[in-house]
């Protein structure tokens, strides 16, 4: 049987969320005409970022969403599919459609994996009176109305046993809800919870101080090591693994957000670019595959050991870039990426902690002041300027 001529891409980008656009435009600049195709299904690209402030009634879900079309690179072809199957052995990926592709280079950016379902439940309970999530488009407006439906009784905001996109992003939203409950005081007696799986508030040690502080201030009962493992709507019941013993703990609440746990998605982890964790196992400084040459990751699906967040792909994107050129052009991978991450550190309406480290946890500040203090101005940043520098900057390969 003629087997028909299969499409090939000099660069294949898997992905069109921040990473992958932000790739795709630094490189349609700099390869002839039709060279780079970005594959990804979804007709929007949203602004994740913002939806902290949306679920604190501070912004509109509407102000994060744009056509993908819109985004996606002059220049570049937008192959409105799933990858289904990626097979570097090859040099080919599956869609969903049956096609397959080929490619000289890859560049690996599908993003990270919201697991609902492995937390028992949560599933059906999403969107009912009280149970809530930021994490994503479908259910960011349901934080806004628990947080104002807030009647008094336990309110929960979790944070799970696994590795997510915006180590902060749990925090944050519950340091919004403490506020607005001190300024509109709900009917009855509240206490707010913070049930976090790891050990520690937050990794680096300077900005931890001040969300101790900030915990402090609005007497927030902190547990660390307790991973929540299920809901139950009916008794409006959390069930909580102690991740120090082992034991279950049931709590009662009245309003929980829920942060879900988070994996590599399943086509990388079922494929030969995964390290055991599921992530693509590529080189920490030059973001090349360790047994695939030809092959690049970034973003939230990479084993890029950083806090995985937008922020970080504004670094990573120029060194992925500049690397696949360099490969392209037969030489090794000259540009280095350092580990940089930011995350802007939601502690109030109006106020911010701009924490910004490297792999080694080192600050890396952009501010000639210390930006381990909450400000006004910095939460103006995250408002207004940030959203500007990502739409007009970096998915134009600008910043
Ligand atoms: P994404 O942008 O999620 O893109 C992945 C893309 O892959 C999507 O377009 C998807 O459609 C596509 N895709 C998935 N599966 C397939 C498939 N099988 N085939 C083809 N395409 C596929 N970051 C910050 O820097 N600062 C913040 O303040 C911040 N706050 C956050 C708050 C919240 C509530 C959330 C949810 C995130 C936040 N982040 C923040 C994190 C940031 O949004 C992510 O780290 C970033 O978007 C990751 O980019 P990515 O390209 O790796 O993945």
């Amino acid at each position: 049987m003629i087997q028909p001529s299969l499409r090939t891409f000099p660069v294949l980008i898997l992905g069109g969320g921040t990473a992958g656009i932000s790739v795709a435009a630094r490189l349609v600049k700099a390869l002839p005409a039709g060279s780079v195709a970005v594959v990804d299904p979804s007709a929007h690209h949203d602004y994740q970022p913002l939806w902290t402030l949306v679920g604190g009634g501070d912004a509109r879900r509407e102000a994060t969403r744009r056509r993908q079309a819109d985004v996606i690179p002059k220049g570049v072809t937008w192959i409105q599919q799933a990858v289904t199957e990626v097979r570097p052995d090859e040099r080919e990926v599956t869609l969903a459609s049956g096609e397959r592709l080929r490619y000289e280079q890859l560049v690996v950016a599908l993003g990270i994996q919201l697991d609902w379902d492995k937390v028992d439940g949560l599933r059906e309970a999403l969107g009912t009176e009280g149970v809530c999530s930021n994490y994503s488009w479908d259910t960011v407006e349901s934080t806004w109305r628990a947080i104002q439906g807030f009647r008094g009784g336990a309110a929960h905001f979790t944070h799970p046993n696994t590795p997510i996109k915006c180590g902060g992003a749990p925090q944050k939203i519950m340091y919004l809800a403490a506020e607005y409950w001190q300024k509109h005081r709900p009917a009855q007696p509240y206490d707010v919870r913070f049930r976090i799986a790891s050990p520690k508030i937050f990794a680096v040690e300077r900005y931890a101080k001040t969300l101790l502080e900030v915990v402090a201030r609005h007497g927030i009962d902190v547990v660390y090591q307790r991973d929540l493992v299920a809901l139950r709507p009916r008794s409006r019941e959390a069930v909580y693994k102690d991740l120090a013993t082992g034991a279950e703990v049931i709590e009662p609440y009245a309003m929980i957000h829920v942060t879900p746990p988070m994996s590599a998605p399943d086509v990388l982890k079922q494929s030969p670019l995964a390290a055991s964790t599921g992530w693509v196992e590529v080189d920490k400084a030059t973001l090349q595959h360790v047994r695939y040459p030809d092959v690049f990751a970034l973003g939230d699906c990479s084993n890029l050991p950083t806090s995985k967040t937008g922020a970080a792909i504004r670094k990573q994107a120029p060194t992925a870039a500049t690397n696949v050129l360099d490969v392209r052009a037969g030489r090794a991978p000259s540009a280095v990426y350092d580990g940089y991450t930011s995350c802007p550190l939601v502690t109030g309406y109006g106020k911010l902690v701009l924490a910004e480290f490297d792999y080694d946890g080192r600050a890396q500040e952009t501010f000639p002041f210390d930006q381990s203090k909450e400000r006004r101005s910095m939460y103006w940043l995250k408002k207004h300027l940030l959203p500007t520098l990502y739409w007009s900057g970096m998915l134009k390969g600008r910043a």
